[in-house]
């Protein structure tokens, strides 16, 4: 098995300081947090940016800012911005991949979340796939249902996408797909199926589900997403005290299973995205 690339999501759309005071708000915030995790075991940074007021925001001039920091202090880290919706809306969900960053987060189709329609339209999908190809940014498809990974696949095989894409299951979003074993196994076989049997693909759990995702992961030989993004806690009366300590759960995971934990470079090469000198 390749060595287990660690994502940290480090601040996501959602998590306020009330709920935890270690979800990084601020731009130096989020650098500090990520360079935490980063020399605990992460080597993709998974984003989304703020406003003054704290809310989510697509605003281009935010992402360079924080861009621009990770590149600093982080060198050599892959650097994946959320086109996700819940920081805006149309197009503006795009803004900042001309900023070409190595990665971006897309949704492929619509499902619910918790309290609404998560509404990725097909022409607004187009449009930011394009946009990546443009800028040279290479996709994570966030597969939040099966359908999502045969949408992948038919773009890519139409050539939209720069290079093969990048798929992550999502799995413990309320009103969408659970966390479920029998699902993930179809998930990675999927993926294998219509992908190539080397395929890179990576998980994430929401929740309480974070840990039990990671394991599966670990244990199937793919990709590992953690972060405050995504889950606050240790467990239900321990909140997390940084993004750093969520890393070092899945780096535990790696040395209970036997999988190298891979260092960018590693990352780098496997995923085909360019190297970078520090
Ligand atoms: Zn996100």
């Amino acid at each position: 098995m390749d060595p287990c690339i660690i994502c940290v999501a480090i601040t996501g759309s959602l998590p306020t300081k009330a709920d935890n005071p270690a979800v990084p708000i601020t731009v130096a915030e989020q650098v500090e947090s990520t360079h935490e995790a980063f020399e605990a075991g992460a080597s993709i940074a998974h984003c989304h940016v703020r406003d003054a007021d704290g809310k989510p925001t697509p605003d281009p001039e935010r992402y360079a800012a924080l861009k621009e920091g990770l590149e600093k202090h982080c060198p050599g880290m892959i650097v994946q911005l959320s086109t996700g919706g819940r920081s805006g809306a149309g197009q503006a969900r795009g803004g900042m991949l001309s900023l070409s960053p190595d990665m971006a987060s897309l949704a492929v189709g619509s499902n619910n979340f918790p309290t609404r329609v998560y509404d990725n339209p097909p022409d607004l999908v187009e449009w930011l796939a394009a946009e990546m190809k443009k800028y040279r940014v290479r996709p994570e498809i966030e597969a939040f249902d099966l359908s999502h990974i045969f949408q992948a696949h038919k773009m890519w095989k139409a050539g939209e996408f720069p290079e093969r894409p990048y798929i992550q299951f999502v799995m413990g979003i309320k009103n969408a797909m659970p966390v479920d074993r029998d699902v993930f196994e179809f998930y990675v076989r999927t993926v294998k199926r219509l992908f190539g049997d080397n395929a890179p693909w990576c998980a994430a759990g929401i929740g309480a589900g974070q840990m039990v995702v990671n394991e599966w992961s670990v244990i199937e030989g793919g990709h590992a997403r953690t972060g405050l993004e995504d889950n606050i806690r240790l467990d239900r009366n321990t909140l997390a005290p940084s993004n750093a300590a969520l890393v070092k759960r899945v780096v535990a995971l790696c040395k209970k299973h036997n999988r190298q934990v891979a260092d960018w470079r590693t990352a780098r090469n496997i995923l085909s995205l360019p190297m970078k000198t520090v």
